[in-house]
């Protein structure tokens, strides 16, 4: 570790199709460590990779008729796109296994020389779990968990069965890579290790990915990685973000195809995406609901509305002090250094976002509570409170969590769209008034002349879109819900 730096590598998607949801948390979390190291003053490399050959990609290319790189190169412009959408920043590194073919030729053959990997008379080339005897400490599985749990592979050329392969010996009409033990393809574990190395070092300061890939994907790195190098730990931190759950059944119908992470970034926009993914923290399983949703929208307005007025007193003109209220702007600006203070302890507590977030509806309060004080938004004191607010939402939240930097308006305006789209989603109509009295006179109607089966059914029409109706002596009334 050098004072100062930080490096860091990401485990990125396999590119066979257009990025999930999940793969936009994993990135998002990702994104998140970056800007905060930067934010706090270390220098960072941060290297974020494409899985750009495996068994799926070999399939969906040979059903679509073209090659793997044509499919690969397609989607990875699709994924650079949406993490562009989602407001991530550019990692320093962006990389593919094709393009790091003699790495990882030379790391297989550093891990053989080292008496940890072996090769088959068929041309593959395995790594030998019982040559590292640290295996399973990440994912704290012992050897002999994992063999009794390991299923039964007929592969007489593994010396064990939980031996996993560094090489595969190339298969007619893939795409096979010269090496040392014939024509094939690197496992997919041994990418990582091998870019890592490239880019970072044979060590680095943390390594993040989803929790999936906990074991074996990264039990599997640290083998290859301190078996090739010689050099450990191969990571000091382990940043792993939880699962994403669809729980809420009312999510299938208002949300609708949101797995696809363009589809869910055109309804969102990123800043809200952030919003929704960010107000949880990154090791809770995060479970999509329309309610989550909800939620994220009405913070984010929330915070949008009290910038809408830190702007306008911003860049007010007519000022008249006031001792009181200047008093009160006085001890606004204290909360703003102890807010600052609270958000910066958060971050350092495992990137506690939520917990970020929530100082800053704190302070959101304090200056909206400021306010209704009288003359309070005229007086010179307020321009300075203004101006902090707005700098501690854009420097503390904005550079960190990504919301908060947009011109309130044109955020507020962006909101109140995403808020009629959704309820246009959700199928519900939003009913003119003269549409209800309408409906409620056909109604009356249609009771006078016993269409009772007409009367019910414009009642449930008017209950499905939120309007209800009550029926008195006087006649009848209805309201929202
Ligand atoms: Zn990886």
């Amino acid at each position: 570790m050098v004072e100062g730096e930080v490096k860091m590598y990401s485990c990125g998607p396999t590119v066979y199709g257009p990025i999930h949801i999940g793969n936009l948390r994993a990135a998002l979390t990702a994104d998140l460590f970056y800007r905060f190291f930067k934010r706090f003053g270390f220098k960072v490399t941060y290297v974020r990779n494409y899985t750009d050959i495996d068994d799926k990609i070999i399939n969906k290319a040979k059903e679509a008729g073209i090659s793997c790189d044509a499919l690969t190169e397609k989607y990875i412009q699709v994924a650079e796109q949406d993490y562009a959408l989602a407001l991530m920043e550019e990692p320093t590194h962006k990389t593919k296994v094709t393009d790091h073919l003699p790495e990882i030729i030379s790391m297989i053959e550093a891990i053989i020389k080292n008496g940890k990997g072996y090769v088959t008379k068929e041309g593959d080339v395995f790594f030998s779990i019982e040559s590292f005897p640290a295996y399973g400490s990440l994912s704290g599985k012992s050897l002999d968990d994992l063999q009794a749990g390991a299923r039964v592979e007929v592969n007489l050329d593994k010396r064990n069965p939980m031996d996993f392969a560094l090489w595969k010996s190339a298969k007619p009409g893939e795409p096979a890579w010269d090496s040392p033990w014939g024509k094939g393809r690197p496992g997919w574990h041994i990418e990582c290790s091998a870019m890592a190395c490239k880019w970072l070092g044979p060590q680095m300061d943390l390594h993040h990915g989803g929790e999936d890939l906990v074991f074996p994907h990264h039990e599997n790195e640290i083998a290859q990685s301190e078996a090739a190098t010689g050099k450990g730990p191969y990571v000091n931190y382990w940043v792993h973000n939880a699962f994403l759950t669809f729980s809420s059944e009312k999510m299938s119908k208002s949300l609708g195809n949101v797995v696809n992470a363009r589809d869910f970034l055109a309804q969102y926009g990123g800043e809200l995406a952030r919003m929704i993914f960010l107000g949880v923290h990154y090791r809770s399983v995060f479970d999509f609901s329309a309610e989550t949703v909800d939620q994220a929208i009405t913070s984010l307005e929330r915070l949008y509305e009290a910038k809408k007025t830190a702007e306008a007193i911003r860049d007010k003109k007519i000022l008249v002090p006031d001792m009181r209220a200047e008093q009160v702007w006085g001890g606004f600006l204290i909360d703003c250094d102890r807010a600052r203070d609270a958000i910066l302890d958060h971050y350092a507590n495992d990137l506690n976002t939520a917990g970020a977030l929530s100082e800053m509806f704190t302070l959101t309060r304090e200056f909206n509570r400021a306010l209704t004080h009288p003359n309070a938004a005229n007086t010179p004191a307020a321009i300075l409170a203004a101006g902090e607010f707005i700098r501690v939402l854009e420097t503390e939240i904005g550079s960190v969590i990504g919301v908060g930097r947009m011109r309130a308006e044109s955020m507020l305006e962006h909101l109140a769209k995403v808020r009629m789209l959704r309820s246009q989603n959700e199928g519900k109509q939003v009913l003119e008034a003269d549409e209800i009295e309408s409906l409620i006179r056909e109604r009356k109607e249609s009771r006078a002349a016993k269409n009772f089966k007409r009367s019910d059914e414009i009642r449930d029409h008017l209950l499905a879109n939120g309007v209800e109706i009550k029926d008195s002596p006087e006649g009848t009334t209805w309201s929202r819900k």
